[in-house]
């Protein structure tokens, strides 16, 4: 069912009716149709997750229709923002649906001015070979007499939504890696 501003008010002036069907509705849909005329909102599947953004890792509720995001919206229910967003967090909605947001792996080959397109089944083995391969052509096993066994030409930059089981494994290869260029969007 949609419902305007103007649908509103009526309703509001419908007496009887209008009490109602007050009754079957939320308040916060009705609330929110009539400040921004947008139709109210239907019953749709939610799901939990936390803002990709930065370390603070605010809970947020997850609306889908049909498998797409329809809204994302603090999770009153997450201990750590208590359903409140900063405006980053408050924006999250536009991540999923934006046409300007790559959804495809794009390639460019060294000297090339051309774009392919590839798949994930070529990018992985890709992005893993040229990790190894820059890692054991920048590889330091001493320094001055003390042995270190590191690189100095692969980086790891960790994201805020990852959970600490997640970190731990990642900390764990890039170590095993030798990197020592370890950190975290939210020390940035
Ligand atoms: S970006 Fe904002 S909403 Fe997202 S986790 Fe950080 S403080 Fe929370």
């Amino acid at each position: 069912m949609e419902i305007s501003r103007r649908d509103f008010v009526k309703l509001f002036g419908g007496g009887t009716a209008g009490a109602a069907f007050l009754g079957v509705m939320d308040w916060d849909s009705l609330i929110e149709a009539a400040l921004y005329d947008i139709p109210l909102r239907k019953k749709v599947g939610e799901l939990t997750t936390i803002c990709p953004y930065c370390a603070v890792g605010c809970g947020q509720i997850v609306a889908t229709e049909n498998g797409k995001v329809i809204n994302i919206e603090g999770d009153p229910d997450h201990p750590i923002n208590r359903g409140s967003l900063c405006s980053k967090g408050s924006a999250a909605y536009q991540i999923a649906n934006n046409e300007r947001r790559l959804n495809k792996i794009w390639y460019r080959a060294p000297y090339s001015q051309d774009w392919e397109e590839k798949s994930w089944d070529w990018a992985i083995p890709y992005i893993a070979r040229k990790i190894k391969e820059t890692r054991d052509n920048n590889w330091t096993e001493y320094q001055g007499t003390k042995l270190v066994n590191r690189t100095d030409a692969v980086a790891q930059l960790g994201g805020a939504p990852l959970d600490n089981e997640e970190c731990y494994l990642l900390s764990k290869m890039a170590r095993a890696l030798g990197v020592v260029y370890l950190e975290h969007c939210a020390r940035i």
